[in-house]
């Protein structure tokens, strides 16, 4: 179905705001015009909600997520930047395979099963995007992915 993505992904962030523990800040970083995708909202809810629930369980009290959208090169390049723990650099890869969890004695008090990003790519994929992070250990880590934009996009003031 086709998407406006920035009110789609607002509605997202306001769902979380409303449940955010430890004092987390989500802070949004959308454009102010319209972004028209061709997408299964559902399947990019899990998507989002995916990656904003790792953010936040990897966070510390107190810590900051940026939430950005950008438009670059046809596409949108959408950013979820936390202050977490990081992620070592020869795992960064890995996170996004089936059942991987970085650090097991570290996650393992946070739960999970460690398929939340490998149905991530999964679907990303099937919208034609990629997705992919970096990391810097102590420091935090930036999820992004990409979607391809629709031809008829309407860009506002
Ligand atoms: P699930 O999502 O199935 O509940 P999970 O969160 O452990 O479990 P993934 O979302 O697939 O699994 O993430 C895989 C692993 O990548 C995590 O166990 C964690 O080690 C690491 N990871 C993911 N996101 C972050 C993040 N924002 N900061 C630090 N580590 C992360
Ligand atoms: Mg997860």
């Amino acid at each position: 179905e086709r998407v406006e993505f920035v009110s789609y992904y607002h509605q997202i962030i306001d769902r979380f705001e409303m449940q955010t523990p430890k004092g987390i800040h989500l802070q949004r970083e959308l454009p102010n015009g319209s972004y028209y995708v061709w997408m299964d909202k559902d399947k990019m809810t899990q998507v989002l909600d995916n990656i904003i629930t790792n953010a936040i369980k990897y966070s510390p009290e107190g810590g900051t997520i940026k939430l950005k959208t950008e438009y670059k090169r046809h596409q949108l390049l959408i950013s979820i930047q936390d202050e977490g723990m990081g992620i070592a650099y020869d795992k960064l890869e890995k996170i996004f395979e089936r059942f991987y969890r970085a650090d097991k004695a570290r996650t393992r008090k946070l739960g999970g099963t460690g398929l939340g990003l490998a149905i991530a790519k999964e679907l990303v994929e099937a919208h034609h995007g990629q997705i992919w992070a970096t990391s810097k250990e102590g420091k935090g880590t930036t999820v992004y992915f990409t979607l391809p934009l629709m031809n008829q996009k309407r860009r506002g003031a």
